[in-house]
């Protein structure tokens, strides 16, 4: 999609270390990390907000869960724990619109989020 960011990103049209590169699915470091451990895990398709993944995606945002589970142990947080998050909308702090979801770890995590 045209003047979207994650897809510039993707596109390579803006420079940006990918972290992991499948078929479906990147990640980079977030660039305003929030804990030691923060990287986007971000897929290709364009979706605007999570209100778009329709049932025939469900495969694809499943394999974020895998691909976050395979960064979590590279980046060794996997034990000490680790979080997880997709903002949906401007009023649960969503600034990007294509989905992502934060992989958050390395350090101790209070609930209930802010
Ligand atoms: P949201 O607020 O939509 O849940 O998350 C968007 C995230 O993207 C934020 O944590 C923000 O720091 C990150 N971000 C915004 N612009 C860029 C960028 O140009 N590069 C990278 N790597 N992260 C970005
Ligand atoms: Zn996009």
């Amino acid at each position: 999609m045209e003047d979207c960011l994650f897809c510039k990103i993707n596109q390579g049209d803006i420079p940006s270390e990918k972290v992991y590169d499948g078929e479906d699915v990147f990640a980079i470091e977030d660039i305003n990390p929030q804990a030691p451990v923060h990287l986007l895990i971000i897929p290709k398709k364009h979706f605007s907000t999570l209100l778009e993944i329709e049932e025939s995606d469900f495969q694809l945002i499943g394999s974020i869960f895998g691909v976050a589970n395979q960064l979590a142990a590279e980046r060794k947080i996997d034990q000490s724990g680790f979080r997880v998050v997709g903002n949906c909308g401007a009023g649960a702090g969503q600034s990007v619109f294509h989905i992502h979801y934060h992989l958050l770890g390395g350090r101790a995590m209070k609930w209930p989020p802010g």
